[in-house]
């Protein structure tokens, strides 16, 4: 088995046939992973005729590992991701209001995932509830690591709940009352800094004409605000000659020819933003809790969560996923819209350097869309005949099949 190698200075170092960690997750996890794995293995039949391949690699998690091991992530499947270097997964399950702690943000904090990265963007043939679907071409760089979701918080009735109370009513003289639950939300200069350092290069390396900091810093000037700031510093102190702030730059258009705009927008703003001003967005870079919500609104704009792909990213490890959840109405019945897995392994591909395969999956992809190939999430909106989770795979490779060259 051949492992990717992380080596000092040099980045990853990818073999012919690495082995990629994979997991399938709960709910739809089984059908769109099953699915998207064959799409994946066809891409690279095709575009490499064998001489690179995945060796694909199980890894338990969710309900699946709980029922084998007792555990829902035993600490061999951390192993396991850790060997891999990347890997993808389908989705699991996170019990509101009880229970365990999200798998999904413990594996992005374990492994220092510190950006999830979802691009949003519209396929011909895809219905859409808005009027002009095509003007959407954003990428999300959503921070993963810290505010809201770190999982700081106690029940309204703990001993720990308590003790905070009485400590911010002693020391600040700020009284809650005894049936408030606390939540702790923590914005770092460090994290907040290394997120949109990735964003600018990505924009900078992918031609992207402006960066927009997303952010409630009107309200939450401390962490939202610093947000904000450390945005605005970072890209002024690191990358001063590719980028200009918008402020700047509407003093004097035609000044700044090539460079990215930095921008900065209010939360609730940009939710507007996106529907009245789409094609004046294009990278954007947010902290957690805003990233999560933003990238569903966006993705409702060109078809919704079943074409949404993501990553988890870091310095070393990255973790692959849909934007969506187990959509547990679904599980089992092979009718879930396996894309935004595809896709997301499309963006797996991309990262490991292997972009022939990348695209010869996106193409075949829109062919099946252009052509109205569909699942039942846009089926049911178009009034036509679905296609099953594992047909629409199907579907994908025969498009791919068909259009390989020759040899
Ligand atoms: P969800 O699973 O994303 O599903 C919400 C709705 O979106 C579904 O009912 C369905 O809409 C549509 N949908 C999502 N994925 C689809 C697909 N592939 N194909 C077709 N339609 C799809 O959100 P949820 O119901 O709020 O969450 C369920 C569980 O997933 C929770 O335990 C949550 O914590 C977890 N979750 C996990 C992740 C992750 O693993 N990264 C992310 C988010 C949520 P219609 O009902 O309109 O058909």
């Amino acid at each position: 088995m051949s492992y990717i190698k992380v080596s000092e200075g040099k980045g990853l170092e990818i073999p012919n046939n690495p082995t990629i960690g994979y997991i399938e997750g709960d709910g739809i996890g089984p059908d769109i992973t099953k699915s998207s794995i064959s799409v994946i293995n066809a891409s690279l039949e095709i575009a490499y005729n064998g001489d690179r391949n995945i060796v694909w690699e199980k890894v338990l998690a969710g309900e699946e590992a709980m029922e084998s091991t007792g555990k829902h992530l035993p600490q061999e499947s951390l192993d396991q991701l850790k060997k891999c270097v990347v890997s993808i997964k389908g989705p699991l399950t996170t019990p509101i209001g009880r229970g365990f702690r999200s798998l999904n943000v413990t594996l992005r904090q374990y492994f220092d995932l510190y950006a999830n990265i979802r691009p949003v963007k519209f396929f011909p043939g895809v219905p859409s509830p808005v009027k002009n679907p095509e003007k959407m071409n954003m990428i999300v760089f959503r921070e993963n690591t810290e505010d809201l979701y770190s999982g700081i918080e106690w029940k309204y009735d703990s001993p720990e709940a308590s003790m905070v109370r009485k400590f911010i009513s002693e020391n600040f003289s700020i009284n809650l009352t005894d049936d408030t639950g606390i939540g702790i939300k923590p914005i770092s200069r460090f994290r907040s800094t290394r997120l949109v350092r990735k964003a600018l290069e990505y924009a900078i390396k992918n031609k992207r004409k402006n960066v927009t900091l997303v952010h409630k810093g009107n309200i939450m000037k401390f962490t939202e605000g610093a947000f904000k700031e450390w945005g605005y510093e970072v890209a002024a102190n690191e990358f001063k000659e590719q980028t200009v702030t918008e402020e700047e730059y509407l003093k004097e258009p035609g000044m700044y020819e090539g460079k990215i705009i930095i921008k900065d927008r209010i939360t609730d703003n940009m939710f507007q933003q996106i529907l009245t001003r789409t094609e004046d967005y294009d990278v954007i870079a947010t902290t957690n809790l805003n990233g999560d919500y933003l990238s569903d609104a966006l993705a409702a704009q060109v078809g919704g969560l079943g074409i949404a792909p993501g990553g988890n990213v870091g310095d070393i490890y990255a973790i692959f996923e849909a934007v969506h959840g187990t959509a547990p109405k679904y599980a089992g019945m092979d009718v879930a819209n396996p894309t935004s897995l595809m896709l997301s392994g499309e963006m797996m591909l991309r990262h490991i350097g292997w972009s022939e395969a990348a695209d010869i999956l996106e193409e075949a992809i829109m062919s099946a869309y252009r052509d109205q190939k569909v699942t039942q999430d846009l089926a049911r909106v178009l009034n036509i005949k679905p296609l099953k989770c594992s047909e629409f795979g199907e579907e994908v490779i025969k498009r791919m099949r068909a259009k390989k060259p020759e040899s």
